[in-house]
C-alpha cells in the first residue's frame, strides 16, 4: 500500500511528490513515458518561473551564484503581488478564477524558496528577459527568474531531489484506470505498461499528467477546426486520458476547454517536441519586427505588449492564416537584438536577402504584396526613441493592425525572414480543484483521496497567459496537492489503525 501515488513525472508531479514526502514515507511516481522521455512538457521549457519579488535584494536569497559585481550592473524593477494579479486578470480578460489566481500569486515567491530548499538552483534570465540599456542590464516583463539549465536542468534537479528523499519513480507506467473503494473514495490506480496490468493501491492519488495537447482528435474536438494540424511543442505523451478518466469518475470540468497556449513555432519543426532543441524552436523576438502571412499581409499588432503577454495567444492567430503559416521579418537594425539561440538554432527556417522583393521570392510570398505592406508600414512609423526594454510607445499611425510599440521602418538590408507555424504548448481546460488542490465533483464536493495539479487543472488561464505562470502554477498547486494528499493518507492510516 502506497501513502501517495503521483501520476506523471513533470514539474507539478515532482513538486507534489516532494511535498507529500515531507509528511509520509511511501510516495510513488508513475510515469507513462519511458525513462528517455522523462519530464513531460516541463523538460522542454526554458525553466522560467513567474514570481513576486520586491527587487533584486529580495531574490538574492535564492540566487546562489549572483556576485556583487553582477548585481551592480542589473536594473530589476520589482514585480509585486498586485502586478502579478493584474497581469493574470488582464490577459485572461478577467476570467481567471480569483481564488486560484490569488494562491498562485501570493505563494509564488515562497514556493520558489521551498524549491530552493529542495536543491533547485535559480538564476536570472539574462539572455531571455534583459536588454543592455545605457550600460546596465535592464530586465523587463515581470518574468526574470528561472532554473539553471532551463527545463532540462529543472527535471534533472527535481529527479535528484526525489531520489535524495527516497521517492520511487517508475517509467513505462501509464495509468489507465482510477480505483475507488466502496465509499467512492479513490483507493489506487491501474497501470497497464510493458509489464502488464497492475493494480496499485494508495491512500491518496495526485493527478499531474498534463493536458490533452498531444492528442489531435481531442484538440479538434475541444479547440476546434485545424487544431489537429498544429505542431506539438513538447511531449507526445500528454494525451488527456487521465483527464478523461477523472471526468468519467465524476470530476467537474472547469476552465477554458476551447482555449490553449500556442505560440509561433519554427515551420520546419518536427510534429512533436525535439528533446535536443527543446524550446529553441520557438520564435519570440517578433515584437522587434513585422509578421506577415503567406499573402504578405500583417495580421497582429506585433508590439501590443512585451512578448510575455502576447506570445501564448499569437499561435492561434497564425493557425487562422492561409496555410497556417506566417513570416517574421527583421532587418540589419533589429537582427542583432534577436534571441540568437532561437533564431540561429540548427535547421531553423531562416532566409536572408538584399531587398524586400528578393526576400518575398525566397519566402514564396507575392513580391508586390510584401513590398506594398512594408512600404505602408514604413510610412506609418512615428518618430520617437526605440527602447526594447520598456514599452516605448514608438508606434505606427494609420495602418491596420497598428504596431503599438517598438515600431521601426524595415529599411536596412540585409533583410531576414523566418517561417513559423502554430505550436501548441498546453490546453487550458481541466479539472476543478479546491484550495487544497482536491478534485471536486460535479456537485462541488471533494472526491475523497483525489488531488490534482499542473496543466490538467482548469480555471487559471483563459484566452492567454502571462509567460512563466505554468511552471509556477504547477509548483504552487503541486505542493498543495502533495501536502493535502499526505494529510489525507495520514488520516486514513489513523482510521485503519483505529
Ligand atoms: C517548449 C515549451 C516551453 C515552455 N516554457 C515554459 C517556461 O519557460 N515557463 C513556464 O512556466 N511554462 C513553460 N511551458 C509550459 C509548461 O511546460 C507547463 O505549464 C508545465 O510544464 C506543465 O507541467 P505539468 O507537470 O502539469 O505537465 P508535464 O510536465 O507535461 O508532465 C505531465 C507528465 O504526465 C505524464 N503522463 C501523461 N499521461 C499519463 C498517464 N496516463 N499515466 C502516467 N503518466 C502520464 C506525461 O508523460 C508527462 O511526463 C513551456 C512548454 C513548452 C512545451
Amino acid at each position: 500500500m502506497q501513502d501517495v501515488i503521483v501520476v506523471g513525472a513533470g514539474n507539478a508531479a515532482f513538486s507534489a511528490a516532494l511535498a507529500a514526502r515531507e509528511r509520509v514515507e511511501r510516495v510513488l511516481v508513475l510515469e507513462k513515458a519511458p525513462r528517455e522521455w522523462l519530464g513531460g512538457n516541463s523538460y522542454f521549457t526554458a525553466g522560467a518561473f513567474r514570481m513576486v519579488f520586491e527587487g533584486l535584494d529580495d531574490l538574492r536569497s535564492i540566487l546562489d551564484t549572483l556576485s556583487d559585481e553582477q548585481a551592480e550592473e542589473i536594473e530589476l524593477p520589482p514585480y509585486t503581488a498586485r502586478d502579478f494579479m493584474a497581469d493574470m486578470q488582464r490577459v485572461t480578460q478577467g476570467r481567471s478564477d480569483p481564488e486560484l489566481a490569488s494562491i498562485l500569486v501570493n505563494e509564488s515567491m515562497e514556493t520558489a524558496r521551498w524549491l530552493h530548499s529542495k536543491g533547485l538552483r535559480w538564476t536570472l534570465l539574462y539572455a531571455r528577459q534583459a536588454y543592455r540599456v545605457n550600460g546596465k542590464l535592464r530586465f523587463w516583463g515581470g518574468l526574470n527568474v528561472g532554473i539553471e539549465g532551463g527545463g532540462k536542468g529543472l527535471i534533472e534537479q527535481q529527479l535528484a531531489a526525489a531520489q535524495a528523499h527516497g521517492i520511487e519513480v517508475r517509467y513505462d507506467a501509464p495509468v489507465v484506470e482510477l480505483l475507488r473503494d466502496a465509499s467512492g473514495h479513490i483507493s489506487g490506480v491501474v497501470c497497464q505498461g510493458p509489464r502488464g496490468r497492475e493494480e496499485i493501491m494508495g491512500h491518496a492519488v495526485v493527478l499531474a499528467s498534463g493536458g490533452f495537447e498531444a492528442d489531435p482528435r481531442l484538440r479538434a474536438m475541444y479547440l476546434g477546426p485545424n487544431w489537429d494540424i498544429a505542431k506539438v511543442r513538447g511531449t507526445p505523451y500528454n494525451t488527456g486520458e487521465v483527464l478523461q478518466m477523472a471526468l468519467a469518475a465524476g470530476a467537474q470540468p472547469y476552465g477554458h476547454w476551447s482555449g490553449c497556449h500556442a505560440t509561433a513555432w519554427d515551420a520546419a519543426a518536427p510534429p512533436v517536441g525535439d528533446r535536443e532543441l527543446t524550446n529553441l524552436l520557438t520564435k519570440q523576438s517578433y515584437p522587434l519586427g513585422l509578421v506577415v502571412n503567406a499573402e504578405g499581409q500583417r495580421f497582429v499588432d506585433e508590439g501590443a505588449d512585451f512578448r510575455n503577454y502576447t506570445y501564448a495567444k499569437y499561435g492561434a492567430e497564425i493557425l487562422r492564416q492561409p496555410g497556417a503559416i506566417a513570416y517574421q521579418l527583421f532587418d540589419a537594425k533589429t537582427e542583432p537584438l534577436l534571441r540568437q539561440d532561437e533564431y540561429t538554432a540548427p535547421g531553423v527556417s531562416r532566409f536572408e536577402a538584399g531587398s524586400i522583393g528578393e526576400l518575398a521570392q525566397k519566402l514564396g510570398v507575392s513580391v508586390e504584396a510584401l513590398e506594398y505592406t512594408v512600404s505602408q508600414f514604413n510610412g506609418a512609423v512615428q518618430a520617437g526613441e526605440f527602447n526594447p526594454a520598456i514599452k516605448d510607445g514608438k508606434k505606427t499611425i494609420g495602418i491596420q493592425p497598428p504596431k503599438s510599440n517598438w515600431a521601426q521602418p524595415l529599411d536596412t538590408p540585409p533583410y531576414y525572414g523566418f517561417a513559423v507555424t502554430c505550436g501548441i504548448t498546453f490546453t487550458f481546460g481541466g479539472l476543478r480543484i479546491d484550495m487544497d488542490a482536491q478534485v471536486l465533483d460535479r456537485a462541488g464536493q471533494p472526491i475523497g483521496g483525489l488531488y490534482a495539479a499542473g496543466e490538467l487543472v482548469g480555471g487559471l488561464f483563459y484566452h492567454n497567459y502571462p509567460g512563466g505562470s505554468g511552471l509556477m502554477a504547477g509548483s504552487v498547486f503541486g505542493r498543495r496537492a502533495g501536502s493535502g494528499a499526505a494529510r489525507h493518507a495520514l488520516a486514513k492510516q489513523v482510521a485503519t489503525a483505529g
